[in-house]
């Protein structure tokens, strides 16, 4: 596999020399997904003048040519869309489901901003009489350091390698290292696609080293990150310190409120999908319920239902929730779990590592539900990043709303309820990038901005749609006389 090493000004390194670090399948550790070679801050360096010594060359390209390239990219990942559907799977733990829905999102954001590059923007504005005009125009930044998760290793690369390279910019992209390689496969198709070498380069290292080079380097003029809001705050202080532009899309604790008007059945089905998918792993991940009292117990009856329903498993199997993507990963998840029980929330399904031979090689846990939770405590305030649901009571719709703002996040927020009054109310008074109503938290269609409020997001970019060639380019206002 070619992105087990990374890519520097269109070539490959050679995969087994230097240190070298290990992708094994969270369902099953004993199965070894690839050995890797880990890049230094040295590769960075090399990666960041390869980009930037093409930066003009690329954005003297036209925007024709520059979409063919993504469309191509785009055919290539649809090609082999059975073949990354089993990778990610099997390197991040999905289920094969949710991994093809993800690896299909790739394919549709190659095959869009293909066509946004043909026209990243502009207006023609009157300049007052018929000898002048005035316009605006979108020019790139030009060398992009592009550093994601590795809970969405395939979309979110997509969703920023695309329209940086719509736009006109050269990438330096570096995945997480817990997930690299489906995101690398990325790489693989532009490459396929024939990007001109130093347009993309793919460093595979870690944050401390990589990432840390990637944001402080002075050839380096815009950082997109997706991660911990504790990463992301570091990283957006380094690099706006260095007057680069920067925008960091970070954590969640996203609630859906069910009110008295909420038909239960359909928002166990909500409330479930959106705590439990993804083995709760997203950062729209719903991991509050809070519920008017009269809905309360009939809520909670289904909703632990529902946990106790899910077949818990590899991915790759049947399962309907996969692991944890790491040890690491289920440790925090865990701790959550005693967090909860310390501080007198109920315990009302879940909490444990299923024990048995099936689950004993893999990074599982059961998925959970804590009741009687007060808003105020760690387990309603803190990002868990696991299927782990505080389900809250509340008295009324004006208590939900306070309850749902009351925390450091504004990602996703959703509102069940048959009253249009209350619906306008919340889309009116949530604090939350998104604001969805009769849906889950998670999941939005790949043509509208996404970004949050609060500690979630720092705010002034978004990503997704026409918000990523905003941040990926500069407004120049021309007036020609
Ligand atoms: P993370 O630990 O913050 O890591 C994110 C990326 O940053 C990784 O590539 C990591 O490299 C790198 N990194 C670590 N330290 C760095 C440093 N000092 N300088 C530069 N880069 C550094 O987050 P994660 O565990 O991968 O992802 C889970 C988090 O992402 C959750 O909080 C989740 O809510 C959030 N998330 C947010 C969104 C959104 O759009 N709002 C979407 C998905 C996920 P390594 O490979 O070495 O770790």
């Amino acid at each position: 596999m070619r992105a087990s090493a990374s890519y520097i000004d269109g070539q490959w390194l050679e995969p087994d020399a230097g240190t070298t670090f290990e992708v094994r399948n969270p369902a099953d550790t004993t199965d070894l997904v690839a050995t890797c070679r880990q890049a230094d801050a040295d590769d960075a360096d090399r990666a960041v003048a390869a980009a930037a010594a093409v930066t003009d060359d690329w954005a003297g390209m036209s925007g024709a040519d520059r979409g063919a390239i993504l469309r191509r990219t785009s055919q290539e990942l649809g090609a082999r869309k059975d073949e990354l559907t089993d990778l990610l799977s099997r390197e991040e733990g999905k289920t094969l489901a949710e991994a093809e829905g993800e690896v299909q999102r790739a394919v549709d954001i190659f095959a869009y901003y293909a066509e946004k590059a043909l026209d990243v923007g502009g207006t023609v504005k009157s300049a007052g009489g018929p000898d002048a005009t005035l316009s605006t125009r979108r020019e790139p930044l030009g060398v992009a350091g592009l550093i994601t998760p590795w809970n969405y290793p395939i979309a979110i690369p997509a969703w920023k390698i695309a329209p940086a390279l719509a736009a006109g910019n050269t990438v330096v992209f570096k995945p997480a290292l817990q997930a690299p390689l489906v995101g690398g496969a990325i790489v693989e198709c532009l490459d396929d696609a024939g990007v001109p070498d130093g347009v993309v380069n793919y460093v595979l290292g870690s944050g401390s080293e990589v990432g840390d080079a990637i944001v402080t380097h002075e050839d380096v003029d815009a950082i997109s990150f997706t991660g911990s809001a504790a990463v992301g705050t570091q990283v957006y202080e380094a690099a706006t310190a260095d007057q680069k532009r920067a925008q960091c899309e970070m954590g969640g604790k996203n609630p859906t409120i069910v009110t008295d008007s909420a038909d239960i059945e359909t928002a166990v089905d909500i409330v479930g999908s959106g705590a439990f998918g993804v083995t709760g792993q997203a950062c729209t991940a719903c991991s509050r319920a809070i519920v008017t009292t009269d809905q309360y117990d009939e809520f909670l009856d289904g909703i632990v239902e529902y946990a106790e329903g899910l077949r818990i498993g590899d991915g790759r199997a049947g399962a309907d929730m996969g692991p944890h993507v790491s040890e690491s990963e289920l440790e925090g998840t865990l701790r959550y779990v005693d967090v909860g029980r310390t501080e007198g929330a109920t315990l009302a399904t879940g909490g444990g590592v299923p024990d048995d031979e099936a689950h004993a090689d893999g990074h599982f846990v059961e998925p959970t539900v804590f009741a009687d939770v007060d808003p105020g405590m760690r387990i309603a305030q803190e990002e868990v990043f696991g299927p782990v649901l505080s389900v809250i009571e509340v008295d009324d719709f004006d208590e939900a709303i306070a309850v749902a703002n009351d925390v450091e996040y504004g990602l996703s927020a959703s509102v069940l309820t048959n009253d249009l009054d209350q619906a306008h109310r919340f889309v009116d008074e949530i604090e939350a990038g998104v604001a969805k109503v009769n849906e889950k938290t998670t999941g939005l269609a790949l043509h509208v901005p996404f970004g949050g409020y609060k500690r979630s997001s720092t705010d002034t970019y978004r990503e997704q749609g026409d918000a990523a060639l905003d941040f990926y380019t500069s407004t120049k206002t021309v007036y020609l006389n």
